[in-house]
């Protein structure tokens, strides 16, 4: 992705997550909040042209080349664009999936079964504290790994590549759940696109 960013089509109607996550949280959550993270992304990065052919993924990446006095708005609003072009990808409500293939037998290595990596994850989810989100990672070790980031940050960030993330942000779930979060990552289990996400994990995996 490069500049200038534009809010992407969701690849479902807004309501096709219902009743797991709500229309009007789809709308408001993809419309304002995803919208405004690239209206920022964008006027801050029109006034450095040095920045306009670079890939979003390698500007954070490689933060620490970014000039200071932007670099925390093109972290925050970088990654918040990164992050829910990717959320919204990984979700779907077609029909109930499970991983498959190599990526359940990459979940049993690493996280003993199927049933215990969802316990992990969700404890992640539920125990982060204030905005962020919940990750599952491919680390350059070659393993699959959980953990939880603040406010916009990505695994990229940290040199490890993105499989699977859940936003925990209460905006992703207040209008619906209110301070029930643990119901919301409950739910989030029912609409995991797990097609995509192996997609991304072999793609990662591969790219060793
Ligand atoms: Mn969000």
């Amino acid at each position: 992705m490069k500049y200038p960013y534009f809010l992407p089509e969701l690849p479902y109607s807004y309501d096709h997550l219902e009743p797991y996550i709500d229309t009007l949280t789809m709308q408001i959550h993809h419309q304002k909040h995803h919208q405004t993270y690239i209206n920022n992304l964008n006027q801050v990065i029109e006034k450095y042209p040095e920045l306009q052919n670079l890939d979003l993924e390698n500007i954070l990446k490689n933060l620490e080349n970014i000039p200071e006095e932007i670099r925390t708005t093109i972290r925050n609003n970088g990654g918040g664009h990164l992050n829910h072009t990717f959320f919204w990808e990984i979700l779907q409500h077609k029909e109930f999936q499970e991983p498959q293939n190599d990526m359940l037998k990459k979940i049993i290595e690493d996280f003993g079964s199927f049933e215990n990596f969802k316990k992990e994850f969700s404890e992640i989810a539920n125990k982060h504290f204030g905005s962020g989100w919940a990750w599952l990672v491919l680390t350059k070790d070659k393993k699959l790994k959980v953990y939880s980031l603040p406010n916009q940050d990505n695994p990229l960030m940290f040199k490890d590549t993105p499989i699977m993330g859940l936003d925990v942000w209460e905006h992703a779930y207040y209008l619906k759940y209110q301070n029930r979060r643990a119901e919301y990552v409950e739910n989030f289990w029912n609409i995991v696109n797990w097609r995509k996400v192996e997609e991304n994990f072999q793609k990662a995996f591969l790219s060793f």
